[in-house]
């Protein structure tokens, strides 16, 4: 399995890391997991293309998840696409509902499936995935797909998440901000390796940095790997990541 990190900032601008998104999966089945602001440009730019995107899955409403929907619909009408798939958390179909309320015109140019997804299992665009709820501001659902990669959506260090992740070949996290940052809501490095210590993940990419990390890179990894034994990566806008065979066998 391949995943393409399009977005790896958050609310607030880096000038190198847009925000969240992330495409997983190969041409046969491809699914976007969020799509905030910047996904849309980074879609283009990565080679995969926003037409080959009929499925987003997000992980909640916030905008630095959501921002770059309406966009996403709007360029694939415009290249001819004609369906989209748009699949979150419980109150997703409202929150669609009001977008197109908003942008009134883009009504009824796809054929649009809104899908509601709860803790537990379920299957998508080919993946067989399993959530959890996060401990977030708002509603929050981490994923883990086919067994072997997991994303947490935003979320303070959580046992559901890490139980979630028990077994990843991957777990891409959030890391909004250094240790020395007051903060609830998100992750930081320190208590994010402790949480991690004892759980069994080939390799941990952090990710939804704020402004605070830039050029504090290493310290984000160094912290996550003071008690965590795997591979520490922060992961970068356009980065490619692949899960091995060898990894798929263990
Ligand atoms: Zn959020
Ligand atoms: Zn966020």
């Amino acid at each position: 399995m391949e995943l393409c990190f399009l977005g790896t900032g958050a609310a607030m601008p880096t000038g190198d890391r847009f925000q969240s998104g992330i495409v997983i999966g190969e041409a046969d089945r491809r699914l976007l997991i969020d799509c905030g602001s910047g996904v849309l440009h980074r879609l283009h730019q990565s080679g995969i293309g926003y037409e080959s995107i009929d499925t987003v899955l997000l992980t909640h409403h916030h905008l630095d998840h959501v921002a770059d929907l309406m966009p996403l619909m709007k360029a694939r009408w415009l290249a001819g696409e004609e369906t989209q798939t748009i699949v979150g958390p419980p109150r997703t179909s409202e929150f669609i509902e009001q977008l197109f309320d908003t942008h009134d015109y883009m009504r009824d140019r796809f054929d649009l499936e809104v899908r509601e997804v709860e803790p537990g299992h379920f299957e998508l665009a080919g993946f067989e995935i399993e959530a959890v709820e996060t401990i977030h501001s708002m509603y929050c659902l981490a994923y883990r797909f086919d067994d072997r990669l997991t994303i947490s959506g935003d979320t303070e260090t959580s046992q559901a998440v890490a139980d979630l992740a028990d077994g990843s070949a991957i777990l891409v996290h959030d890391c909004a901000f250094p240790d020395d940052v007051e903060v609830s809501n998100h992750a930081r490095p320190t208590e994010l390796g402790e949480l991690l210590a004892d759980v069994d993940i080939g390799r941990v990419y952090l990710t939804h940095l704020y402004p605070h990390c830039s050029g504090r890179e290493q310290e984000l990894i160094d912290g996550v790997a003071a008690n965590f034994p795997g591979t520490v990566r922060v992961a970068d806008d356009l980065q490619t990541v692949r899960i091995t065979a060898s990894e798929d066998a263990n």
